[in-house]
């Protein structure tokens, strides 16, 4: 069966390639002030007729709470079998400097033997993965199975998480497949297991009535500025590592590793300069807390005069690892800055709303037909990775659909380049993952289910 599977997707690989040429050919940038909107509905609607056209019988558009639509989908499986919830986006990043890209962003475009394209892998590579595994599948399925695309992922405007809470009737499922990540490497099978919280606040500090001549008071007079800079280096430690009072800073990643060289290329850290922080790569981003000075206000250097500042303002973003509680974080946090200012400052502190972390349940039947079929249709050991970022999608499915189980795969290994210029998707992840989809659908049917 497995050798089927195969074939037929080798034998599908040009259609998904037309397919995902159109598809990066419609500019499904879900900003009305960047593009026109009718692109996403027009990528909406494609999305829609080809999953109703690979055999789902019932897909629609929903609009959601923040005006994108959601293409939702449904096919129920014979009597007494799982049904499994398949999510990736439709919208893009907008190209950035078009002048950065090799090739247009929207014209899908082999180059050594990848495919570039906005949206070639985030997520529109994806779309035309589940196609693939479906096709190659065949009705009947022997699963259910539902399909959502999302309008606004990469807006993170809410939306598809609105509708989530508002109709859990149409995400009811056992297995919920979010795929817009990706493997380790091309080749790597790799879940992706665990995502970071986040828990940002806005420090001011005040100091003075007003400005003052650095000349006539500078030495005693209490500078709001250098009063922040003072705080803020508390944060960390010598090596770089986040030290924030009260939070665990020394915990270990248990799946895979995150080879230096290979985060350098990544994050592009210029020659000659080191790594923040001691400890493995994968420890600091997927299992630390790490804190990120976003903004500062305070005079810039055009324009500046001899003044001493009586306040100065900074944004900062915590990302908040698995099992650690974002708001006791961001309370720890808040404590940090008040016990760190020197001279009796005035500080206060906005706190902005919270992201919970996510860590997935990884010991039942879906996993493991998850991972099985992953290793067969790679030949290679399943790995694990965490993400430093969040998706927040995951906590409202784990909250609304809570028997079901959650993984995160994809087409996005990190050669994708997602979000920068000259995104591409090597064309193997697709046929890869495709095999592995389809796989898995057939071995969840027969897998012991508890329930
Ligand atoms: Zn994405």
């Amino acid at each position: 069966m497995s050798d089927e599977i195969r074939s037929k997707v080798t034998e599908l690989m040009p259609t998904a390639r037309a397919e995902l040429a159109e598809l990066v050919a419609m500019r499904s940038v879900a900003d009305p002030r960047q593009f026109p909107p009718d692109e996403c509905v027009r990528a909406a609607e494609w999305v829609r007729d080809a999953f109703l056209g690979a055999g789902i019988g019932q897909v629609e558009l929903l609009e959601t709470s923040d005006g994108s639509h959601a293409v939702v989908g449904h096919q129920p499986g014979p009597d007494g079998t799982p049904t499994v919830l398949l999510y990736c986006h439709y919208d893009v990043q907008p190209p950035g400097d078009e002048k950065l890209w090799h090739t247009d962003p929207f014209t899908l475009t082999e180059r050594d033997g990848r495919w570039y394209g906005r949206g070639a892998a985030d997520c529109k590579g994806n779309i035309v993965m589940h196609l693939l595994a479906l096709r190659a599948l065949g009705t009947p399925y022997p699963v259910g199975i539902r399909i959502v695309a999302e309008g606004s992922e990469e807006m993170g405007t809410g939306g598809l998480e609105n509708l989530v809470e508002a109709r859990p009737d149409l995400f009811d499922a056992d297995m919920i497949l979010v795929v817009d990540t990706g493997n380790a490497a091309v080749g790597s099978p790799t879940v992706t297991t665990t995502l970071r919280g986040i828990a940002n606040v806005v420090v001011h500090v005040e100091t003075l009535a007003g400005e003052v001549h650095s000349g006539m008071y500078g030495g005693p007079a209490p500078d709001a500025l250098a009063a922040l800079v003072q705080m803020l280096s508390t944060l960390r430690d010598r090596d770089g590592n986040t030290v924030v009072g009260g939070l665990e800073s020394d915990q270990k990643w248990t799946g895979v590793d995150y080879p230096e060289a290979q985060f350098r290329a990544d994050a592009g850290v210029l020659d000659g300069v080191h790594l923040a922080g001691s400890g493995a790569v994968s420890d600091a981003v997927w299992a630390r807390p790490a804190l990120t000075i976003l903004g500062i206000d305070c005079p810039p250097v055009v324009g500046s005069a001899a003044a001493i500042q009586p306040r100065a303002s900074a944004r900062l973003n915590l990302r908040v690892p698995p099992g650690m509680d974002p708001q006791k974080a961001q309370d720890a946090l808040v404590a940090h800055l008040a016990n760190a200012a020197p001279w009796n400052a005035r500080v206060t502190v906005e706190r902005e709303a919270v992201g919970s972390p996510f860590r997935a349940t990884t010991d039942g039947p879906g996993y493991a037909a998850l991972g099985a079929a992953m290793e067969e249709a790679f030949g290679k050991e399943l790995g694990t990775v965490g993400q430093g970022g969040s998706i927040p999608l995951c906590n409202v499915f784990s909250a609304v659909v809570p028997k079901a189980e959650i993984a995160l795969i994809g087409v996005e290994e990190p050669r994708c380049l997602i979000h920068a210029p000259n995104e591409s998707v090597d064309p193997s992840e697709i046929e890869h993952l495709a095999v592995a989809e389809a796989l898995f659908l057939q071995r969840f049917a027969n897998a012991d289910r508890q329930d």
